[in-house]
């Protein structure tokens, strides 16, 4: 596949799939530790091994060893019906009413779409089953309580009896409170400052952050960033259509723009050049890339994984059609680089190898559990104004938002069939932050470890799973279980 744009950028290309050496490596984890704040931990290169993270202070079993926030991350598409959530932080927003009205709402026009039919097109999260900490694999996984990844089924739950259209948009515009639902606050919604009606918020701080990070660029509303809007929407729509790891891509894209406009007035002062050179706009394109260089990266079509039923073929014409329509939209000579599918490929590449699933559990499951708990005499004074609305939901609700992210720290800790932490959301862990935990006692210096895939099966099906990763596992248990094998 012949592409003008990949021919004219292969120098740029070159430059920023460089790998980083040692010491930027080094230095870029020790300025983004510090600026976070976080305690205890270092990031160190090793030849053999790559990145990893070690303890740089003793941890204590279930201490929390990071919380990291995210580089980028979605809601997956066909969740945005049922969970109602910040776009920047994923926090549920607006009141158990609105988020109860619209799951109503969109059940009601028969679009409420369950995750099983979409396997084959969501985007794929490879180190997926680090969410879990059981051996089921139903991809329910998850967040705080253990029985909440049973679909939320309390007993008050009955058949599924529709609402009237009225009141469902009583409740979604707040005419109609819930009994008791008061104490499940949530924050206000605060909509997209480029009006587009697509991004929500939770707070003024947010709506900032992802406009000045991604979305001033990414918006379809009429104050948006971009250099048409239509095409915009038809990359969305696309996107939406086949996979949505494409939005992210365009985020990660989105972000290195504005990073690049940022930092070029400063770069050109300082040189003093009145002529600016192609090598300065490198320079500061690879300065405005290099939290993305730091991901491990390789073409998204020489990845494993979903969608596994088309061919590498039929991945790269599906990335080069997805690209035209964001290249329409924001294309600009100036960093033409990132618009090769070469650049394309390898971002989608990295997110298959690194990213997390994005879980928050919904306050709606809190709210029903509550209202399941309550004192006989209580629940009956409800019942008459809560029972229509609990029939309406049936008992098969979508109770968490899902989505895909990238982490900066989690992505550089190495695997292990015995790891010594887990990704694990606590009970008020209600964000889009990936949560680490020690699963023992960890020593200072050691390396902290997690496990990709579900290391409870047997050695010749994890090895098989983590060739994905391009390794072959030497952990204690793999090299015990090898013995064995040899045996
Ligand atoms: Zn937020
Ligand atoms: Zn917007
Ligand atoms: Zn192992």
């Amino acid at each position: 596949m012949v592409d003008g744009i990949d021919e004219r950028f292969a120098e740029q290309v070159r430059a920023l799939l460089q790998p980083p050496t040692p010491l930027q490596v080094q230095e870029y984890y020790h300025n983004l530790l510090t600026e976070r704040q976080i305690r205890g931990l270092k990031v160190k290169q090793n030849v053999e091994t790559g990145k990893g993270v070690y303890a740089d202070l003793d941890f204590a079993e279930e201490d929390v060893v990071l919380k990291d926030q995210m580089l980028f991350g979605i809601q997956h598409s066909y969740n945005k019906m049922d969970c109602f959530v910040c776009s920047f932080c994923f926090r549920f927003i607006g009141s158990i009413e609105i988020q109860i009205g619209k799951q109503l709402y969109f059940q009601s026009l028969g679009i409420s779409m369950d995750i099983e039919d979409h396997n084959g097109t969501c985007s794929h999260a490879s180190k997926a089953s680090c969410w879990s900490n059981s051996s089921d694999d139903e991809g329910t996984v998850g967040a705080g309580d253990s029985d909440s990844s049973e679909g939320c089924a309390p007993s008050i739950l009955g058949e599924i009896n529709p609402l009237p259209i009225e009141v469902v948009e009583s409740l979604m515009n707040g005419e109609l409170r819930l009994p008791l639902s008061g104490k499940f606050a949530l924050p206000s919604v605060v909509p997209c400052p480029g009006d587009c009606g697509e991004a929500y918020y939770c707070s003024e701080s947010c709506a900032k952050a992802d406009w000045e990070s991604f979305h001033s660029l990414l918006c379809i509303g009429i104050n948006s960033k971009s250099l048409c809007r239509q095409a915009l929407k038809q990359f969305v729509e696309h996107a939406n259509e086949t996979n949505d790891i494409f939005l992210l891509a365009a985020k990660a894209i989105a972000f290195t723009i504005l990073r690049y406009k940022k930092f070029k007035p400063a770069h050109c002062e300082e040189i003093k050049d009145s002529a600016v050179s192609t090598s300065t706009n490198l320079s500061v394109l690879l300065e405005a890339w290099k939290p993305i260089s730091m991901g491990h990266k390789k073409g998204w079509w020489n990845c494993i994984g979903e969608p596994d039923d088309i061919s590498k073929l039929e991945r790269k014409e599906l990335a080069l059609t997805s690209l035209q329509f964001l290249r329409e939209a924001m294309f600009d000579e100036e960093f033409g680089a990132l618009f090769t599918l070469e650049i394309y490929g390898h971002i989608i590449g990295m997110f298959e190898l690194n990213n997390l699933d994005l879980i928050v559990e919904s306050p709606v499951e809190d709210y029903i559990q509550f209202i399941t708990d309550l004192p006989d005499q209580k629940k009956k004074e409800v019942e008459k104004d809560i029972r229509p609305v609990l029939n309406a939901l049936g008992e098969d609700y979508t109770n968490l938002c899902r989505g895909t992210a990238f982490y900066p720290l989690q992505s550089c800790m190495n695997h292990s069939c015995c790891p010594n932490t887990k990704a694990f959301k606590r009970e008020e862990d209600r964000d889009g932050l990936a949560t680490v935990i020690a699963s023992r006692l960890i020593h200072k210096g050691e390396e902290i470890t997690i496990s990709y895939i579900n290391e409870d099966l047997p050695y010749e099906e994890r090895q098989e799973l983590l060739a994905d990763y391009n390794f072959t596992c030497k952990c204690s248990k793999c090299v015990r279980d090898q013995s064995h094998t040899d045996v």
